[in-house]
Order: structure tokens, then C-alpha cells, then sequence
């Protein structure tokens, strides 16, 4: 099979390196460069967490990630267990209406640092689904197009086990996660601005 995969973010590569892998020949296509600057998987840390309150499927992928991150050390220690997982850094622009948003923010929040200087900008774009999980699957009227994305947030940490998952639905194989991120329209009827945060609501509990 030819797979042509548009965007070079974690989903994007994790299932392009997947295709490869599984003897597949892969086109992988981004605007660039790679990791690119306003891409939600370009950072200088993810956090790598199992709690997910209530949604087991969740823990369990992320046991699988968490494997594949541990496993990724014996080439390059990008995992760390005491916190952080090293992506990429880079510069955002930010606005002044951002900033004075921030300066307020930090005035009502954090007023010992009112007056601090702010010494990184960093522009932060969310792909967010109405309920927070991810959409992965294959389109129900274009033949031959899957869609994978929606990480809302918490996406990177599931690296490791992203690719299998997206390219066993892409190809039709069994997964037990295809119907949680089935394509599901319905979410469009749902009412207001953010209608559902499955992942953030779990630590926030
Ligand atoms: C500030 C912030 C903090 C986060 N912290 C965490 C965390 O701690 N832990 C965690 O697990 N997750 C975290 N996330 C979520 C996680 O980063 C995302 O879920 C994940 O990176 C999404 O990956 P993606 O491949 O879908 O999108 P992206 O990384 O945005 O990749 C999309 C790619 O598509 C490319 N593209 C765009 N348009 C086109 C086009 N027309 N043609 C071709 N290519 C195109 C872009 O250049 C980009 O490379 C965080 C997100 C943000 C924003």
C-alpha cells in the first residue's frame, strides 16, 4: 500500500513510522520544518501521566506508551521519570492582547511576580475535540482517507502506542480503541463553547 500522511506532528510521524514499519511506502508531506514551530507537538517538555480518573482505556494505552518511552531511552533518554520528556524548543509569537491577558492573569494569581519581566513567549495552538478524546478513524464518505488528530491536549504522551493505533484502524485492522475515537458527528449538536474535556476533567478531580 502507498500512504500519504499530511502533517508531521507526533500522530502524523508516530503513523507514518508505523506504515514504514508494517512494509508500507510513505510520503509524509508538512509545510516544515519538521519538528514545525507552531506544531502542538513542538515543546520543550510533555508530562507523561497515567491518571485518567475513571477511563480505563486511557491508562491502558498509556501503560503501552509508557513502555515504548522507556524502551526509546536505550537510544536516546528523552523520558525522564521524575517529569519531563524533552521534544524541541522554539519561538512563538505572541500578541499584545495575549500579553495583557497573561499580565492579568499573573496580577490576580501570582502577585509577587506582577512586575517580573517575562523572558520566553510561547504561542500555544490545541487541537480539541468537543469531548476530548481523540478522532481516529477512517471517513465515511472519501475512500481511502483516515483522519487522525484531535489529541486535545494529551496527546503526546501516547506517542509510542499512537502509530499502531492509527495505522490498525487505517487499514482495517481490529483495535479496541476504534470505536471510543470512531468519527462521530453527533458531537456537533453538542451545546456550548467546550462541551466536554475528558482528559483535563479526570485531573482535575
Ligand atoms: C501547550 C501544550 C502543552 C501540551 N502538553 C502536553 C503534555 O504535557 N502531555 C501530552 O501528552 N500532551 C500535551 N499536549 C498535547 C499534544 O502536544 C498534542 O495532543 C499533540 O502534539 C498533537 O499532535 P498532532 O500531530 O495532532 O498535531 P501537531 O503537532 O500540531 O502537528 C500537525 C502538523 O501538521 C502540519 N500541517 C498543518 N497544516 C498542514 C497542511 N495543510 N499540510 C501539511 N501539513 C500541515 C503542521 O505543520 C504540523 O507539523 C500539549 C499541547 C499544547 C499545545
Amino acid at each position: 500500500m502507498r500512504a500519504i500522511v499530511v502533517g508531521s506532528g507526533v500522530f502524523g510521524l508516530t503513523a507514518a513510522l508505523e506504515f514504514r514499519a508494517r512494509g508500507h511506502l510513505v510520503t509524509l508531506c508538512d509545510p516544515g520544518p519538521v519538528p514545525h514551530p507552531l506544531a502542538e507537538s513542538t515543546d520543550i517538555s510533555k508530562i507523561v501521566r497515567l491518571d485518567y480518573g475513571a477511563d480505563a482505556d486511557y491508562a491502558a494505552l498509556g501503560e503501552v506508551a509508557l513502555g515504548g518511552w522507556r524502551r526509546r531511552n536505550a537510544d536516546a533518554p528523552l523520558f525522564h521519570g521524575t517529569g519531563v520528556a524533552v521534544a524541541n524548543d522554539a519561538e512563538r509569537v505572541t500578541t499584545d492582547a495575549q500579553e495583557r491577558a497573561l499580565r492579568a492573569f499573573v496580577d490576580a494569581s501570582l502577585p509577587a511576580l506582577a512586575d517580573a519581566p517575562i523572558v520566553h513567549r510561547r504561542l500555544c495552538v490545541y487541537g480539541d475535540t468537543a469531548d476530548g478524546h481523540f478522532w481516529i478513524a477512517r471517513h465515511p464518505t472519501r475512500e481511502n482517507l483516515v483522519v487522525a488528530t484531535g489529541g486535545s491536549g494529551h496527546g503526546f504522551k501516547f506517542a509510542p502506542a499512537l502509530g499502531a493505533l492509527i495505522a490498525d484502524i487505517a487499514l482495517g485492522e481490529p483495535h479496541p480503541l476504534a470505536a471510543k475515537f470512531r468519527w462521530r458527528p453527533e458531537l456537533a449538536n453538542l451545546a456550548g463553547p467546550l462541551r466536554g474535556d475528558a482528559a483535563r476533567a479526570a485531573t482535575d478531580q
